[in-house]
């Protein structure tokens, strides 16, 4: 299964509509989360997030008020502070980041608030949660963003087809 990640981005790029279509003729059908967990499992024993980071440099985390508040705690500052310097509200009302890539994000990939991230970032990229068939449209941009959630749709593509 090595090929599938070879070249991936394009890949998903060239299959939206592909896959647009698979999600959501499959999304109803009865059984299909109970392939997740082993293919979560699959696609991170062949993808490193550090390596990676595509998450972190292209979408926001929503950050709730439990978040600020941690975070804030983690870095010692005031939540005010953590809004001022790193947030924005989006057009929904949540607080997200200003800027991508996240200005949590080091050079390394290493995020530097790992321990206090937002729940967001904690359940991304949600390849093996009922979210992955609930939220189909999220689903779909993810498979541009991130290569756990392509080579999960792959197979998925082979095991249901
Ligand atoms: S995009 Fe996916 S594989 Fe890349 S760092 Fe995020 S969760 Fe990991
Ligand atoms: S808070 Fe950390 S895990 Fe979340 S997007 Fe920023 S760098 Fe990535």
């Amino acid at each position: 299964m090595a090929d599938i990640l070879d070249n991936w981005q394009k890949k998903a790029l060239d299959k939206r509509k592909e896959n647009r279509d698979y999600l959501k003729r499959v999304t109803k059908k009865r059984g299909m989360e109970k392939h997740l967990p082993d293919l979560h499992d699959e696609a991170f024993s062949k993808i490193d997030c550090l390596n990676c980071a595509g998450c972190c440099k292209n979408i926001s985390p929503r950050f709730k008020t439990p978040d600020i508040t941690r975070a804030a705690k983690y870095l010692r500052i005031k939540e005010s502070q953590l809004i001022e310097k790193y947030l924005r509200l989006d057009e929904d009302g949540d607080y997200v980041v200003q800027s991508s890539p996240c200005p949590f994000l080091g050079a390394d990939n290493y995020c530097g608030i790992y321990d206090a991230r937002p729940g967001d970032c904690r359940k991304y990229p949600y390849t093996d949660s009922g979210d992955f068939f609930e939220y189909v449209n999220t689903t779909h941009l993810n498979s541009t963003i991130c290569p756990a959630v392509y080579y999960v749709l792959e197979r998925l593509k082979q095991i249901v087809p």
